[in-house]
């Protein structure tokens, strides 16, 4: 029996700079992998030479395919309008992911949960990583999609019940995390403004380390998300920072990829090292 992962991410790029270690190592272990992108991506800030707003979405749905295709993922992209980050003007457009009614992306997430029928579904933690609120309504909508797809009492119109066995949220530990912004702070910056827009707030990103479930052995997955990763050169994936790493230096630095355990809910001090054991 074909064991089945779907990962539900906000915006073009979030699986290849997210859990892409995940993707890529269960894509080769067999498994069949999905990934559903909830968002155009017309939000985000491109790297010169690139188009922003429609133009940005066209080239980010292109980035966004080969990406999928070096994770050896099927893509589902359901092509909301980026809300943008908080602050951001697009914020409050009415079609803006944030904005539309529930009801639709939950819809859209069930029926595919129940055409794909996954035993395995991932997305992004109730903080979205960085509080990015698209990451965060994403969150929101695939846990209600997830309780709703294996009711035969809702959704009677799309398709035959089917529960997913597991819901996980991927997500970061803080405790590096703190210790940079500890740096930063030493040698005078703002770790509350980071990033390209000076958005980010640096000590509010990832969570305390005892609320990770589940670290995910990523190794020999690590070619292939660096190469998805590279794809979204409209987002600097191809100039970032691990460009010029080693990939057998990464896979020292970065062996493992993290997640929080949703449903079933966890006990206190489950320790896994699968999605699916
Ligand atoms: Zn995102």
């Amino acid at each position: 029996m074909n064991r089945r992962l779907l990962g539900v991410f906000a915006h073009p790029d979030d699986e290849s700079f997210g859990p892409a270690g995940t993707l890529a190592v269960h894509a080769l272990d067999g498994v069949d992998v999905h990934i559903a992108t909830m968002t155009d991506g017309a939000a985000g800030t491109p790297a010169a030479g690139f188009p922003d707003g429609d133009g940005l979405a066209r080239v980010r749905r292109e980035e966004l395919r080969a990406a999928a295709a070096q994770l050896g993922a099927t893509l589902h992209h359901f092509s909301y309008r980026d809300s943008g980050f908080i602050g951001d003007e697009r914020n409050h457009l009415p079609d803006a992911f944030i904005n539309v009614d529930e009801a639709e992306p939950i819809a859209d997430l069930v029926a595919l949960i129940r055409e794909i029928r996954p035993d395995v579904v991932i997305s992004h933690d109730e903080n979205g990583g960085y509080r990015h609120p698209d990451h965060i309504r994403c969150h929101t909508v695939t846990r209600a999609a997830f309780e709703a797809a294996g009711d035969p009492e809702r959704f009677r119109d799309l398709g035959p019940a089917f529960a997913p066995s597991r819901l996980y949220s991927e997500t970061t530990s803080n405790r590096l995390i703190k210790v940079a912004a500890g740096v930063m702070r030493l040698v005078g910056r703002d770790p509350t403004r980071i990033g390209v827009n000076k958005d980010v707030d640096l000590t509010r990103v990832g969570v305390d380390p005892h609320r990770i479930t589940t670290r995910v052995d990523v190794r020999k997955g690590w070619s292939r998300k660096r190469a998805a990763g590279a794809r979204h050169a409209s987002q600097r994936g191809d100039i970032g920072p691990l460009r010029r790493v080693p990939v057998g230096l990464l896979k020292l630095l970065f062996p493992r990829e993290s997640f929080i355990r949703e449903l079933p809910a966890p006990w206190p001090g489950l320790r896994e090292t699968s999605l699916f054991e």
